[in-house]
């Protein structure tokens, strides 16, 4: 496996479990030393910092790799879409819509401190809301598109969601997240080492808890960014599309999903209502 395949999230997960387990396990056998338990949150924290951020860099050249196999790949005048005469409607359909994203890109990077942010086409016909993702270290961002939503049907509502996508790199929510996550791996390890079981368990998920509040309240802060840029009408029009979506898929997948996306997503019913809150008028 080359260099280029190591997930430094997985890495990270992987060395705060064994310093948590390693020093739950020395401080079960002998009395807590606070001085070593302390340093071992602070060694946590610091590879954690390190492996993570390694992760946001590693995900911005990874971005770049998949913008030439997808976006640039679909845009090229030699690519496979514009080969042997004329293309579909669909495909010069699509197409324009990518060079309306591209220019609002552009635009983005020169209201902003970001220096590039490259573009990626997920996906296929068939896709939800969660095909749509950004990331950014540095000065460097990377936007996911999800394939569909350069289609008509969806062309009322991509605006939206590139907004909501170009909101979390102008805050830089991958930063603070890694901040956070930082400031949580040293209390996990705190925790193991100076609490009794139950309390441990009890500020871990109390730690959880937490963690989910404040990625709920970031993507609701994105949200509030998009439609504020795209008007209440647009906002409200793609959860409501979402929601009609989500509901084509088979029960107990959707509520699987659904449970799931909690732990970083808040639920779209409180997204629809808080869409309804935004200025009515577009910038
Ligand atoms: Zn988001």
């Amino acid at each position: 496996m080359g260099l280029e395949k190591v997930s430094y999230g997985w890495l990270a997960r992987a060395t705060l479990t064994v310093m948590a387990c390693g020093v739950a396990a020395v401080c079960w056998q002998h009395p807590p030393a606070v001085g070593g338990v302390v340093a071992a949150a602070v060694i946590t924290a610091a590879i954690w910092w390190f492996l993570a951020g390694l992760s946001l860099s590693n995900a911005i050249w990874s971005g770049l790799v998949s913008q030439d196999m997808t976006w640039h790949a679909r845009l090229r005048p030699d690519g496979p879409v514009h080969r042997g005469g004329p293309i579909d409607p669909d495909t010069e359909f699509m197409v324009g819509q990518m060079r309306q994203v591209e220019d609002r890109v552009q635009d983005f990077i020169r209201a902003s401190d970001l220096e590039h942010v490259s573009l990626a086409v997920t996906g296929g016909r068939i896709g939800l809301w969660h095909e749509a993702a950004s990331t950014r270290s540095g000065r460097g961002g990377h936007v996911d598109l999800g394939y569909f939503w350069l289609f008509p049907d969806r062309s009322n509502v991509l605006p939206y969601i590139l907004e909501h996508e170009l909101a979390h790199l102008r805050r830089n929510d991958a930063r603070a997240r890694l901040g956070t996550t930082t400031l949580r791996a040293a209390l996990i390890v705190l925790c193991a080492g100076l609490l009794p079981l139950a309390q441990a368990l009890l500020v871990l998920a109390v730690l959880t808890a937490v963690g989910i509040g404040y990625q709920w309240w970031t993507e609701l802060a994105c949200d509030r960014e998009a439609a504020r840029h795209c008007g209440r009408r647009v906002a409200v029009a793609a959860w409501k599309q979402d929601l009609a979506d989500t509901r084509q898929i088979p029960l107990v997948r959707r509520l699987w999903a659904a449970l799931l996306a909690l732990r970083s997503h808040p639920p779209m019913l409180l997204r629809v209502w808080w869409a309804r809150l935004a200025p009515s008028g577009s910038a």
